[in-house]
């Protein structure tokens, strides 16, 4: 069977994976480059948190019954893509200053209310030092989600582009004009395929009209040793931010949450809360490097919601908002039934 995937985000690196595992020819097309440009991938740009129960602050208990299927089916995904990717569930740490200490009653609230009370402990100071000494002493109460994970972006990419694109039919730097049920309309041309996968992210707007933006910015840093060692989220009444490690000493401070579709760099503003909330929680920021700074936009439905959607031979998979790597190897699957099994229904409101 002939398959187009349009758009080499997460969502269509991890449904081209699973296309051909199923012995389909593939022909994937991007506008962008392999390894594009942080500004150019909100895929990217993710600081690659796998936080279901957190996410509840922002979602619907979909969102985490979706993350929980998707950090079941994560291991088997990094074993098909073939090489060392970062992928850690040491859980994450939910803090604030002692003069915020209300902040967290919104969250504890949801994941309760969701049946979800069992998923995380309440630490205090003695455990914040144990889990993250870097930490210490500044911080008297914590949320503690044992079961949540991070995953590298960036060794999703480079593990997809060494291990999948040689058994693929590539088209970079090729920008889709027009889907059309099964035929793609591009500069040179038309091309017809038996099936195809709309996965345009943010740019899928032109057909998907209740799409919005939601820009988000992230700061990267390369600090002087390990300064954490799983996500930290600071509560906040104005600037709740993120500290996410990485490999090599690097270290994500994210993200802002502006409802505007404008990508591209970081403002003098976020870029200054930003900062002053990671380095009011880790001081020891102060000494890092400052080696990347990348805004992008989010795609959502007014729900929060992904949909996934078949209109005969086009399957259309979008709005995964701030949950493409928490979500999408169970929103895949479901794409990859509602191709292939008659049955399926689609993911829409
Ligand atoms: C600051 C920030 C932090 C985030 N942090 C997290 C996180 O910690 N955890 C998490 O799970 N999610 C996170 N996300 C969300 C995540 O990045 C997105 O949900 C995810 O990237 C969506 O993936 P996608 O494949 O649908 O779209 P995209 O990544 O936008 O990919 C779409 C692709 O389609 C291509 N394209 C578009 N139009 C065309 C065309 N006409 N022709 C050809 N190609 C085209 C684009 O070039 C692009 O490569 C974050 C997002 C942001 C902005």
């Amino acid at each position: 069977m002939k398959v187009a995937v349009v758009g080499a985000g997460i969502v269509g690196r991890l449904i081209t994976t699973s296309l051909l595992k199923r012995g389909c020819k593939v022909s994937l097309f991007d506008k962008a480059s392999s390894f594009p440009e942080r500004n150019n991938s909100a895929s990217l740009t993710a600081a690659g948190m796998l936080a279901p129960f957190c996410e509840l602050e922002y979602g619907t208990k979909e969102i985490t019954k979706w993350g929980l299927r998707s950090l079941e089916l994560w291991p088997k995904i990094i074993k098909e893509l073939g090489s060392n990717i970062y992928f850690q569930q040491k859980g994450s740490l939910v803090i604030c200053h002692p003069q915020d200490l209300n902040e967290f009653s919104y969250l504890q609230r949801e994941v309760d209310r969701h049946g979800y009370r069992e998923c995380y402990k309440v630490v205090d100071q003695k455990v914040i030092n144990e889990l993250e000494p870097c930490l210490a002493p500044r911080f008297n109460k914590g949320l503690f989600f044992p079961h949540e994970g991070q995953i590298s972006p960036d060794d999703i990419f480079d593990a997809f582009n060494e291990n999948i694109l040689p058994h693929i039919n590539t088209n970079f730097r090729t920008c889709v004009k027009k889907i059309e049920n099964r035929t793609l309309f591009i500069d040179r041309g038309k091309e017809e395929f038996d099936l195809v996968f709309d996965c345009r992210g943010w740019e899928g707007k032109q057909d998907w009209k209740s799409l919005r933006g939601v820009r988000g910015e992230v700061i990267r840093l390369q600090c002087h040793s390990q300064l954490l060692n799983r996500p930290v989220r600071i509560m906040h009444p104005r600037f709740p931010i993120y500290l996410v490690p990485r490999p090599n000493n690097e270290l994500i401070i994210g993200a802002s949450s502006i409802e505007s579709d404008e990508a591209g760099d970081v403002s003098v503003r976020s870029c200054l809360e930003l900062l002053s909330a990671g380095y009011s929680a880790l001081p020891e920021l102060g000494e890092a490097r400052i080696v990347e700074q990348n805004a992008q936009v989010r795609a959502a439905f007014s729900d929060h919601h992904p949909r996934v959607e078949r209109n005969g031979n086009c399957i259309r998979v979008n709005g995964l908002f701030r949950h493409g790597y928490l979500l999408s190897p169970a929103i895949v699957e479901k794409a990859l039934e509602l191709a292939f099994n008659e049955d399926t229904l689609c993911i829409s409101p």
